[in-house]
């Protein structure tokens, strides 16, 4: 009897602690979660072989007071490329030690190499722009009051916080870092708890350049709320779920927050488009990365004269392809980074068979020395009512529905609740575009897919719920990074108070 007693009250304790832990995230101080040891899984082998503990809240706190007190913004632009130009340098020094980080991460070694290498060139690609874009501007005179000139004072956001998925996450922590440190904003990143490991030999590279102000802070949900508590604007990349969150957190501290959220992105193949080429690409926009790729094709809708022929190539293409296992050196997809993204892929999977869909290749999760694993999926007899075609998918499979018109293609394509972006894929471009200009989505590829993923000039917005806020890609990528002030210069004299006494106002109704 005093046993039971003493494990009543054990779980009594256990249940209050709980409670009070729920209570402390709500209240939003975090502390309890932002100090536990968090254990990272290896996507190659399920091992849990890494570990890192957050930080708390406080010495999040006072890191953001430190960067933000850095006075980079007061530095000149030539000096602050300079910096950056130095931290290049000593990235390239931790090239091998990065990317071997991130292989282990992402359980992928070229697109783990292509990743840091894009980041290089971004620091030189920003550095040569942003001198042309942050030119000052000359003063205007007013139309409507010729006595009142004005120019505009850009101010950068003191401290600029990025929270970052796992999928590609080196590109997805620097692709806004970057243009923030020119603009002269402090930064914070905060990548995702996934896929952690390549923070510390970054770390490492800021050693030697002590004037940069940009830290990475390893951790998961909380880190990422405690981050939006401190920052003066968050760049945000993930899912829709979290992304919500996020923005209501901005919305609470008046911050903006620029959100690049998931997709399920349509690729339309029109009865004029050359079936093989189609096919390929069609493939590689979608398996890319293991499907794991925000742009990635998610939905094909071909037209009904050509589906047997498409759809014969894309199988045949599709079985092709190889896993990067057992050996890393080889093969064309990797392991599926987090697990349970394996379970959202069956369980979608599953829906669509039982609702009547047709598995043509691939549709298993394989597991490989303790990896989970997917080979290109393409499925037919599929439909709306299915969430393969609705819900993000994030693997590489490729649910395919035929369509008479152009009109019906069109609907389709438009029907999602996202718009991250799309394809047209036809005879000419002409046609494609014709198409492109009527579907819902921030960018569409021409007569190829997934442009958005190899090419960062033109600038593009989220429709619907796959983001808010300015384009990351073009001119804006950088330029949303200040606030405009307004300096309102006045050469003539000022207007009295007396201008405005109501006694003028019968001879300003007749001059009217
Ligand atoms: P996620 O939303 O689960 O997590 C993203 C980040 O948010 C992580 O760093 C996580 O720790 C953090 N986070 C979680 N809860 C938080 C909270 N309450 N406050 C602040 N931060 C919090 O996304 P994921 O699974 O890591 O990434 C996959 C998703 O990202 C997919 O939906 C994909 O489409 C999307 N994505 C979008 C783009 C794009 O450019 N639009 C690019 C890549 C990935």
């Amino acid at each position: 009897m005093p046993k039971l007693s003493l494990l009543l009250w054990l779980l009594c304790l256990f249940v209050a602690k709980a409670q009070w832990g729920r209570r402390n995230l709500e209240t939003g101080s975090e502390r309890r979660e932002l100090m536990t040891t968090i254990q990272v899984r290896n996507p190659r082998n399920g091992q849990n072989d890494y570990e890192f503990t957050p930080p708390s809240a406080d010495e999040l706190h006072a890191l953001a007071l430190r960067l933000r007190n850095s006075g980079w913004a007061a530095r000149a632009l030539d000096e602050r490329i300079g910096v950056l130009q130095s931290w290049k340098d000593s990235l390239t020094q931790q090239r091998a030690a990065i990317i071997s980080a991130l292989t282990t991460d992402t359980g992928r070694a070229l697109i783990s190499a292509m990743e840091f290498d894009g980041v290089i060139r971004s620091i030189d690609r920003w550095s040569a722009l942003a001198p042309q874009l942050l030119q000052p501007e000359p003063a205007q005179s007013s139309v409507a009051l010729p006595s009142i000139s004005y120019k505009h004072q850009l101010v950068p956001y003191g401290l600029v916080g990025v929270i970052s998925p796992w999928n590609f996450p080196l590109t997805l922590a620097m692709i806004d870092a970057i243009p923030a440190l020119l603009a002269g904003c402090a930064v914070i990143i905060k990548p995702s708890e996934v896929a952690p490991r390549f923070v510390d030999p970054l770390r490492e590279s800021l050693v030697d350049v002590p004037a940069l102000p940009l830290a990475f802070v390893q951790g998961a949900g909380a880190t990422g709320a405690t981050l939006i508590e401190c920052a003066d604007t968050i760049c945000f990349t993930g899912s829709v779920k979290t992304g919500k969150l996020v923005a209501a957190a901005c919305a609470q501290r008046m911050i903006p927050a620029f959100l690049e959220l998931g997709g399920k992105d349509p690729v339309i193949v029109t009865a004029s488009a050359n079936i093989k080429q189609a096919a390929a690409t069609v493939l590689r926009a979608s398996v890319l990365a293991t499907g794991q790729a925000c742009q990635s094709l998610e939905r094909v809708y071909v037209d009904e004269t050509i589906a047997e022929t498409f759809i014969a190539e894309l199988v045949k293409q599709a079985e092709a392809v190889t896993l990067n296992y057992p050996d890393l050196q080889r093969g064309q997809i990797g392991p599926l980074i987090f697990d349970k993204q394996a379970d959202i892929i069956a369980k979608q999977l599953a829906d669509a068979v039982n609702k009547g869909a047709r598995v043509l290749t691939g549709g298993v999760i394989e597991t490989h020395g303790g990896g989970k694993w997917i080979r290109p999926t393409v499925v037919t007899n599929v439909n709306h009512s299915m969430t393969l075609m609705t819900e993000e998918t994030f693997g590489p499979v490729l649910p395919v529905m035929t369509y008479r018109t152009t009109d019906e293609a069109i609907a389709l394509a438009n029907d999602s609740v996202y718009g991250l972006s799309a394809a047209v894929i036809a005879g000419s471009l002409e046609e494609a575009e014709a198409i492109a200009l009527r579907l819902e989505a921030g960018a569409v590829s021409l007569n190829d897919g997934a442009l958005t993923g190899l090419m960062y000039e033109a600038e593009k917005h989220s429709f619907k719920l796959s983001g808010l806020g300015g384009s990351r890609m073009g001119a804006a990528g950088l330029t949303r990074f200040f606030r405009k002030k307004a300096l309102l210069m006045q050469s003539g004299v000022p207007m009295p108070l007396a201008a405005l006494d109501e006694a003028n106002a019968q001879r300003e109704i007749k001059r009217n």
